[in-house]
């Protein structure tokens, strides 16, 4: 995000609208932390431009600061329209492809982090029979995540027999799906959120599940894991008890896809 700073007023209003706590108001006027900033346009979406004139907002709040008042613009108000979002260019583009839930991925043709994820499982039918899909969320407001982060887990996964979901994202930067490894040229890029998304055999989960754990701990950002798979016939959920035996819980927020969407497209021709 840039900040004009001929307009800005330094009145602060745009400040706490920032997921990442990049933007700081120093002599008087706003300034971004261009590393931190993941480009969301947070702030310019949540600040109504007023486009007043800065000479004279700064003139109202002078002559009123003399007779001891002062008047402050509605919270969700940028009084001189200071905010300006840039055009990106690759790879900071990505930044906002992955942070800004209104702009679509090129690669993809889905907004926000760019996946369907597996919720869609009833018409893809991706996740067949004894296979097993898990979806890593690296990255949330408040911490982001470097895409150098997000390298050094695919990369660590990548070491087992795994497949990554093609319509993601994170795929379209993948030059090589075997290695994981990502394009070069993105990893100082920092988004909002980002997920990887892999499908293996269940028996792999527990192996899986070890590796996100120990590359967690080398990463300086927070994670979340998700994992489908389909129910048994007597509705037992198959990948409930490996997680348990492997000493991990799951949480109770759970989702259940009930099968009532279009077949699979293969199920139907088998
Ligand atoms: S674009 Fe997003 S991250 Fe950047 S300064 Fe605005 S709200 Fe903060
Ligand atoms: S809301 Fe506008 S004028 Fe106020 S600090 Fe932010 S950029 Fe500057």
């Amino acid at each position: 995000m840039k900040i004009n700073q001929k307009k800005c007023v330094g009145c602060g209003n745009c400040v706490p609208f920032c997921p990442m706590g990049a933007i700081h108001i120093e002599n008087s006027v706003a300034t971004v932390n261009e590393e931190e900033c993941v480009e969301c346009n947070t702030c310019f979406r949540c600040c109504e431009s007023e486009n007043l004139s800065p000479f004279l907002v700064k003139t109202v709040r002078k002559l009123l600061g003399r007779i001891h008042l002062r008047h402050d613009a509605r919270m969700d108000i940028c009084p001189t329209g200071a905010l300006d979002p840039p055009d990106l260019e690759w790879p900071r583009s990505l930044r906002r492809a992955f942070s800004d839930p209104t702009v679509t991925h090129d690669s993809t043709g889905v907004a926000g982090r760019g996946t369907e994820e597996i919720k869609t499982n009833d018409i893809t039918g991706r996740i067949g029979p004894g296979d097993a899909g898990v979806v890593i969320d690296l990255g949330r407001p408040g911490t982001g995540v470097f895409l150098y982060e997000i390298d050094k887990m695919t990369r660590a996964l990548s070491k087992l027999d795994i497949s990554y979901e093609e319509k993601n994202p994170l795929s379209a930067i993948m030059p090589d799906l075997k290695t994981g490894a990502l394009q070069k040229d993105t990893l100082q890029e920092k988004v909002l959120s980002a997920i990887i998304e892999i499908k293996i055999k269940l028996d792999q989960l527990p192996e899986v599940l070890q590796i996100v754990e120990t590359v967690a701990g080398e990463l300086d950002t927070v994670i979340s894991v998700g994992v489908a798979s389909r129910c048994d016939e007597d509705g037992a959920i198959p990948h409930q008890s490996i997680c348990l035996a492997a000493g991990y819980t799951l949480s109770l927020n759970g989702k259940t896809n009930l099968g009532l969407g279009c077949p699979a497209a293969q199920e139907v021709s088998s």
